[in-house]
């Protein structure tokens, strides 16, 4: 199997100029034994429900002759600096698989070993965060937002080193391999190696490549096309960020590296929701002295972001005025949507004016008063014409002063006569409600019980939530649609990780 990118296959650390991916061979770990295997997507994605394969398979051993396993290299910005370049690390890709409607998914080990991209890491995954993605993927596709998925998760019965983060000190984990998927695995980070390097024309080969085959509205004979498909890029962008709002949802490193192509989220590391609506937070440990990934501020990150990819961008498209013109319209884009969508969040039938005012007001109140961000919505889906700041207790994780309630008081009244604008009846509205306000979100502390429980063979929390994560708009389980308990609060590994989770 002699093509380009066949270099060999060792996974010594290199350089690959010229080419932006090369062969490699999972590793082949002794005993791996199956954790779960996500039926379902499976036989959505054309492998089948019930597929012949063992669990070898699933953690990357024994492959079929036929299937040339290889990684690729991206660069990317980390945390605003240039970091040169990266590239899977611990990501082997082992192909595409298409379905009955000719839709395609690429198909990827994570954990399965070391690349000539893993730096002086390690290459594998750990359990705990193979559970968090496994699960955390899972949960965002059912939300109904854009990201990689998840197919199966084995342990793989070595040991790995890592600094455990609940004591500071380092310590054996369970290692482990998920295959995630995607429609495709492209990131700014590829876009930015190529044009860093100044492969120019491998750079443009790439983007008639993803504009061929991901972006099928535009015509590749376009004199504009690049232009075109860099605004796409953007409003994709934009549309995913929106939907991280929604939900709450703070991803926790968002360097270009880990920003898609087709805008899903991908890179699931130390990500959190929100429980409290604090747009200060963020869950990764690392980000703390800066905030740069924090919830309030992944809007103006993303479009940073797009700044990067713009500059990689520019030897194909050469107009400065056009990639500032799309750069600018990011933020009016994303705020139009943003309100948008709190207008659905709130019940309203569409965006009025007022309703700047109305949002602004009640973001400094439930900042303020610590509420619970899914909580507040799922209550005030079903506020009635008296109910008051005591219907929402639950959702409280601090007692409110009395000066507190008065203006809680005075919120829902204003809430109250801003429905009576809606041209749709209340019933209407609250369909609307529920359809952007999921009642259950996978939080962390639910993630870390979890993943406590599996580290003593017990799996009884990690189906239930696989069965509550494929309806989080419903409330399947009222156990888990409550605040998070006042003993995880700040701790690590519940409530926030560290950036090699
Ligand atoms: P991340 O912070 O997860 O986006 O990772 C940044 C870079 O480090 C990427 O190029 C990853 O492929 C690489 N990386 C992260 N963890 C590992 C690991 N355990 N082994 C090898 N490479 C890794
Ligand atoms: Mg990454
Ligand atoms: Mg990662």
């Amino acid at each position: 199997s002699k093509f380009p990118g066949d270099i060999s296959g060792n996974p010594q650390q290199r350089q690959t100029p010229g080419i932006i991916y090369c062969t490699i061979k999972p590793e082949e770990f002794k005993n791996p034994t199956l954790i779960a295997f996500n039926e379902k997507l499976s036989a959505e994605i054309g492998l089948g429900e019930n597929p012949e394969k063992t669990v070898d398979f699933f953690a990357g051993k024994n492959l079929p002759e036929n299937i040339n396993t290889y990684a690729t290299a991206y660069a990317g910005h980390q945390f605003g600096n240039w970091a040169g370049q990266l590239g899977d690390g611990r990501a082997i890709y082992i192909g595409e698989i298409e379905n009955n409607l000719n839709q395609k998914t690429e198909l990827q080990y994570k954990g399965a070993g070391a690349t000539p991209y893993s730096r002086t890491a390690d290459g594998r995954a750990v359990l705990r965060s193979s559970v968090r993605e496994y699960l955390m993927s899972e949960a965002m596709h059912f939300l109904g937002i854009k990201t990689t998925r998840a197919l199966s998760l084995v342990k793989t019965g070595e040991d790995v080193l890592r600094d455990e983060q609940y004591n500071g000190n380092a310590r054996y984990e369970d290692g482990a391999v998920i295959i995630r998927t995607a429609e495709s695995f492209l990131r700014f980070g590829h876009f930015e190696l190529l044009s860093a390097q100044k492969e120019t024309e491998t750079l443009k080969n790439l983007a008639d490549f993803t504009i061929e085959n991901y972006f099928p509205d535009i015509d590749l004979n376009n004199e504009n096309k690049y232009a075109k498909w860099f605004q796409q890029i953007s409003e994709k962008t934009a549309d995913l960020i929106v939907d991280w709002f929604r939900v709450g949802f703070v991803h926790g490193v968002m360097n270009t590296d880990n920003m898609s192509i087709l805008g899903l989220t991908i890179d699931y590391g130390p990500f959190s929701f929100v429980d409290e609506y604090d747009l200060n937070f963020t869950p990764n440990t690392t980000d703390l002295p800066g905030r740069r990934y924090s919830f309030g501020n992944q809007g103006k990150v993303a479009q940073w972001n797009l700044w990067q990819l713009a500059n990689a961008l520019f030897p194909l498209i050469n107009d400065q005025k056009i990639m500032e013109e799309i750069l600018n319209d990011f933020g009016l884009y994303f705020w139009k949507k943003h309100d948008e969508i709190l207008a659905k969040k709130f019940g309203f039938d569409e965006l009025l004016d007022q309703d700047l005012e109305f949002f602004s007001q009640w973001q400094s109140m439930i900042q303020d008063l610590k509420i619970d961000y899914t909580l507040f919505f799922t209550k005030l889906e079903t506020v009635s014409k008296d109910s008051d700041y005591f219907y929402f207790k639950d959702s409280f994780y601090e007692d409110l002063k009395e000066e507190s309630k008065t203006s809680f008081n005075n919120f829902l009244n204003t809430y109250r006569e801003r429905l009576n604008l809606n041209k749709i009846s209340r019933e209407e509205s609250k369909i609307l409600m529920s359809k952007n306000n999921p009642k259950f979100i996978l939080r962390n502390y639910l993630l870390f019980e979890c993943i406590e429980e599996l580290k003593n063979d017990k799996t009884e929390l990690f189906e239930k939530l696989q069965l509550a994560l494929k309806q989080p708009y419903d409330e399947l389980y009222p156990e888990f649609s409550v605040k998070r308990p006042a003993k995880y609060e700040g701790v690590v590994g519940s409530s926030s990780l560290s950036c090699s989770s």
